[in-house]
């Protein structure tokens, strides 16, 4: 069973605490700070404590060297600002620079280390490499913990190998993840409806081989939609489509087949020659996309399906927009769908921090959904019933 903090002694500790700080930084300043204020609670139940409390993240992806741009000196600022201490951030993650910034800590003291990622041992695939990067994060502190949930599914040397040489235990954000993830795993309130949509494609759309073993209905908008039309047959014009996964559709569409799940899809489409607000558009049937056009958003018919099967789900999840909502013409059907699942009984899940960022960007309340998840890939993986690393490692005695 995975600990929590409550049931690690950590006054006096020199406390390592992984967390998922990877905000939008732009000249020098946080952008957004939802992930930062996701980790409060862990960081603040340790302060009261007396814990001294080191904490470790990583911001974009450097490559494994120093790289100003991505240094997490911004995030060190409004970390402290919303803590109201001063958070000093130490100039490597590791080294001379670490060592002397724990040593000056005191209970109830923060340190900020440096972009683990500025060290090629963090997200090394070599085993002994990542081991060794480890072991010098692990001379720093006697405890560990984990709230960083947007990485459990990495098997990085801060979320995973850490944890093999550090007693540990779960922060509450991951704790709070976990609990509410696993309740579209385990006994699951049925019927159990899954809404995927978003561009990144080729990432997401492995998500449901393992799906099609735990949902009973997956409703598939956004550029997600477009390899499915064309596994049918259908044309889909100039839409964002990458040939690749037109196969693994149709693989997933015969085995829905096989396994009694339904693949809900557009029936009709917002299309227009070119993705801008003032591109002229109009709806068309999911089955004759126009040659010259691309879709943008699903459909007024689409819209109703989507939202009645929604709203007959006891449980949904849901990870990335119908369409793209960045451009009011094509809002409409993230929108429905934000609606559809807020305005239902079902305990809704929204899965990952580019979901939520649309669902505000819209201007609906996230206390509207029974749980948004902070991790997009993190929950994505959960959901779809495979193995996390950096959860794996914190069941570990
Ligand atoms: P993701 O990160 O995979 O959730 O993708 C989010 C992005 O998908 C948003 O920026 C949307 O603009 C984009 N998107 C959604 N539907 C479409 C579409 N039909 N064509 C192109 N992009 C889309």
């Amino acid at each position: 069973m995975m600990k929590t903090i409550d049931d690690l002694a950590v006054t006096g500790q020199r406390v390592l605490v992984r967390l998922d700080l990877n905000v939008p930084v732009c000249n020098g300043r946080v952008v957004d700070d939802s992930r930062i204020r996701a980790s409060l609670p862990t960081l603040t139940a340790l302060i009261s404590r007396g814990a001294k409390v080191i904490v470790c993240a990583h911001l974009g992806r450097p490559g494994g060297s120093p790289d100003p741009r991505y240094s997490l000196a911004p995030v060190a600022v409004r970390l402290g600002g919303l803590l109201g201490i001063h958070v000093v951030c130490a100039a490597d993650s590791v080294g001379p620079s670490a060592t002397e910034e724990v040593a000056r800590l005191r209970p109830g003291g923060i340190v900020m280390l440096e972009n683990l990622r500025f060290n090629e041992g963090e997200t090394s695939k070599d085993d002994v490499r990542r081991g060794q990067f480890a072991d010098e994060l692990a001379r720093l502190a006697d405890v560990y913990i984990d709230d960083g949930f947007g990485t459990v599914h990495r098997r990085h040397a801060s979320v995973y190998d850490i944890a093999l040489r550090l007693p540990h235990a779960a922060g509450y954000l991951v704790y709070a993840e976990v609990a509410a993830l696993s309740r579209l795993t385990g006994t699951i309130r049925r019927p159990y409806v899954v809404v995927l949509g978003g561009a990144k494609v080729e990432d997401k759309i492995g998500a449901i081989g393992g799906l099609l073993n735990l949902a009973d209905r997956i409703v598939i908008g956004g550029a997600m939609a477009f390899p499915f039309l064309a596994a049918q047959g259908h044309q889909t014009g100039t839409s964002l489509l990458y040939p690749a996964d037109v196969a693994v559709a149709r693989d997933y569409l015969d085995e829905a087949v096989r396994v009694g799940v339904d693949i809900v899809l557009p029936s009709d489409l917002i299309v227009a020659t070119e993705r801008g607000a003032d591109a002229r558009h109009q709806v068309a049937d999911a089955a004759a996309i126009p040659p010259n056009q691309m879709a943008l958003d699903i459909g007024p018919y689409t819209v109703s399906t989507f939202a009645e099967v929604i709203g007959a789900a006891k449980t949904a999840f849901w990870n990335g927009p119908m369409g793209v909502f960045e451009l009011a013409p094509y809002a409409k059907g993230t929108l429905a769908v934000a609606h559809a699942l807020t305005g239902s009984s079902a305990f809704t899940v929204v899965g990952g921090g580019d979901t939520a960022a649309a669902v505000h960007e819209l201007g609906i309340a996230a206390a509207g959904f029974g749980f948004v998840s902070t991790g997009g890939g993190a929950s994505l993986e959960f959901v779809e019933g495979k193995a996390l690393p950096g959860l794996d490692a914190l069941e570990l005695p």
